[in-house]
């Protein structure tokens, strides 16, 4: 993977982020993999508006590439709330792939792809509506709060200007296609839970320890009263989804 990228398209646009989109785009084509099947690059979508939508031309993934200057932080700037909340209970979120570049430079730094089908709906928090006095007054954004998606859904492709081989991109990618067969509706449940597990930081432990996070799984889906059950049921379709172990006893081990 070449990390420089095509600094040269730059000189046609006065604005930053107009270059900045051309430049990425570009690179994007040329240097963009696809992580669900084998396909060495992917292709602009004929209507790709705002940010970068890139397909692949083998097994049709779609891909959003959003790209900044600056450190790849928590909070990711997305589009409208109720739109980015219907396209994950609907399924229809892209693979996320941000990129930190150096400017002036022009060269790729980080690079950290998220899976479509890894977003639940706590990672999409409602921006405040936007000011009276504002262009597009009362329209309300979202943001992805990153710390909501499981480390292990957030796979690097490129870290501190060194990227990752395709083939481990790939075999990081199929090892959560699992969890693409839960239904959207239901998956939220299983991402959160497999985030706190995550966030436990040890291989192995018990029912208890993730029970003592039902308050925050709570807060999380509202309404549902029989959370223990529910974590219990999640803790099952993550075993079945081969990411857990269960080792008897209310005993769990990560895989
Ligand atoms: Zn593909």
């Amino acid at each position: 993977m070449e990390l420089r990228m095509p600094a040269e398209l730059a000189s046609g646009y006065r604005s930053r982020s107009q270059q900045a989109r051309v430049v990425t785009e570009a690179w994007g084509r040329r240097e963009l993999f696809c992580a669900n099947c084998e396909s060495r690059f992917l292709e602009p979508t004929p209507n790709n508006s705002q940010a970068v939508d890139l397909v692949c031309p083998r097994c049709a993934a779609l891909f959003q590439l959003k790209a900044k200057g600056s450190r790849i932080g928590r909070i990711i700037d997305d589009g409208a709330y109720t739109a980015m909340l219907a396209a994950v209970r609907e399924d229809r979120t892209p693979n996320l792939v941000l990129m930190r570049y150096d400017w002036p430079a022009w060269s790729v730094v980080d690079l950290v792809l998220i899976p479509h089908f890894a977003f639940p709906e706590s990672a999409i928090v409602r921006r405040k509506p936007l000011a009276p006095t504002a262009r597009r007054a009362g329209w309300v954004g979202c943001n992805i709060d990153l710390n909501h998606i499981a480390p292990e859904a957030q796979i690097p492709v490129v870290t501190a200007s060194k990227p990752s081989p395709p083939a481990q991109v790939r075999a990081r990618y199929n090892r959560l296609k699992p969890l693409r067969e839960i239904k959207a509706i239901h998956r939220g449940w299983t991402l959160d839970v497999l985030n706190i597990l995550r966030h436990l930081g040890r291989p192995e432990f018990t029912n208890e320890e993730v029970y003592a996070f039902d308050r925050a799984l709570e807060a999380l889906h509202p309404g549902n009263r029989h959370i223990r059950p529910k974590i219990r049921q999640q803790l099952q379709i993550l075993r079945d989804s081969g990411l857990l172990l269960h080792i008897g006893n209310g005993r769990w081990s990560l895989v």
